[in-house]
């Protein structure tokens, strides 16, 4: 079997491409990073004995996407399971929300996944099976003030993962999303170093201010939980999850 996972060199992606390895699934691996990161993300993966790829691709840029969707073909054969995990924040109100912010939020975090998905469709309809996984977040079942761009997008994959789903389900490939809630990744750890800064407190203390506001458990989310969501998600056993928002976000959408 092999994957291709969208932002991939850290965090979640990173997290769920290695479950999908130690399940015995080649990896194409995506995103940014200096060379040391992309080698150790790719010999972390490699490391379960699996074969696996690393593409440049930037997701803001459809033809790129093209590219990688090739790429990844040539190199591992069939895409037999997308995960659109590649993701960017940026907060702000609404009224000084950065326009080109917003164009890249969209562009990363909606519209990219729309890219990957018509391109791989027609194979795995063809063969019958494939799985298709969007990364959402707590944040596309309910939203937070100054985070309009990453609101309405991550809102946005969970309708394209609904309609996906419909369209394909009376075939074996199925598709949902995944709705984290606080994972401490370097996306999360920006926002934890800005409070820290804004409210004048440690680091530490900042953490759990973060959480205390949302996550009922006080405890984040880990990538390699994720990861194992992901590979049921993959299973036989979730043939018939279709179109779910599926949270894992220590009880915030509860609420
Ligand atoms: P991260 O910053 O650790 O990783 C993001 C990945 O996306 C990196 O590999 C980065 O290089 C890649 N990326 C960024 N811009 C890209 C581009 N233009 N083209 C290609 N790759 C690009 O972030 P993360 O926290 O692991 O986030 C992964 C996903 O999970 C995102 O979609 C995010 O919205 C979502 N999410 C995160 C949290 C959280 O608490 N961390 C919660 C809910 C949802």
């Amino acid at each position: 079997m092999n994957a291709l996972v969208t932002g991939s060199t850290s965090g979640i992606g990173l997290g769920i491409a290695q479950r999908l390895a130690a399940k015995g699934c080649n990896i194409m691996l995506n995103g940014f990073g200096s060379e040391e990161q992309i080698d150790a993300a790719k010999a972390s993966v490699a490391a379960h004995g699996v074969r696996v790829g690393y593409h440049p691709a930037d997701l803001s840029k459809p033809d790129q996407i093209e590219a990688l969707i090739k790429a990844t073909q040539a190199e591992l054969g069939q895409i037999d399971v997308l995960v659109n995990n590649a993701g960017i924040q940026h907060v702000a109100p609404i009224e000084s929300f950065d326009p080109a912010k917003w164009d890249a939020v969209i562009a990363i975090n909606l519209s990219a996944a729309f890219h990957t998905t018509r391109l791989v469709l027609p194979g795995m309809q063809q063969r019958n099976w494939g799985r298709i996984i969007n990364i959402a977040s707590a944040h596309g079942l309910v939203a937070s003030a100054n985070k309009s761009a990453y609101v309405a997008a991550k809102h946005g994959i969970v309708g394209l993962t609904k309609v996906t789903a419909l369209e394909n389900a009376k075939t074996g490939v199925t598709c949902n999303a995944v709705c984290p809630g606080w994972v401490l990744t370097p996306l999360v750890q920006a926002q934890v170093d800005a409070r820290a800064q804004r409210e004048g407190v440690p680091v530490e203390q900042a953490k759990v201010g973060l959480l205390s506001e949302k996550q009922p458990s006080h405890e984040f989310v880990t990538p390699e939980q994720l990861g194992g969501l992901v590979v049921f998600l993959c299973s036989e056993d979730a043939k018939e999850v279709r179109g779910a928002a599926w949270n894992m976000d220590g009880g915030w959408v509860a609420q």
